[in-house]
């Protein structure tokens, strides 16, 4: 089991994720395929210990527990898993701190993505 991070992240990016992770899980790609790793970050499924911190760090309410994942974002699991594959073209997240998001921007970053909670 690990924790997920959902499409919620694309263009996000904040890092309140990686600035509380323990065990540096958390990655940031690197390469140039874009359409297979879109602009957000990955959580290393084989890496994450399940310790919690980030899921209420995320701003954007982009981390869900693996078998809480919301249907409209079950696909994300494999995303998560797929950067084992391709790990070489990832690095840690550096975290760079920013501004949070306002309620109605979370709100608002939901409905782009069609996500009702
Ligand atoms: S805190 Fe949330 S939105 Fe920010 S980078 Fe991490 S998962 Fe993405
Ligand atoms: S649950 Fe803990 S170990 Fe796993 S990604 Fe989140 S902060 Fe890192």
């Amino acid at each position: 089991m690990a924790y997920i991070i959902t499409s919620l992240c694309v263009d996000c990016k904040d890092t309140a994720c990686a600035d509380v992770c323990p065990v540096e899980c958390i990655y940031e790609y690197k390469g140039s395929d874009k359409d297979k790793y879109p602009n957000q970050l990955y959580i290393h499924p084989d890496e994450c210990i399940d310790c919690t911190n980030c899921e209420p760090a995320c701003p954007w309410k982009a981390i869900y527990e693996e078998d809480e994942t919301p249907d409209l974002f079950k696909q994300c699991i494999e995303n998560n898993r797929q950067i084992m594959e391709d790990i070489g073209d990832f690095e840690v997240a550096k975290v760079v701190k920013g501004h949070a998001p306002t309620a109605e921007q979370v709100r608002n970053n939901d409905a782009k993505w069609g996500y009702d909670r």
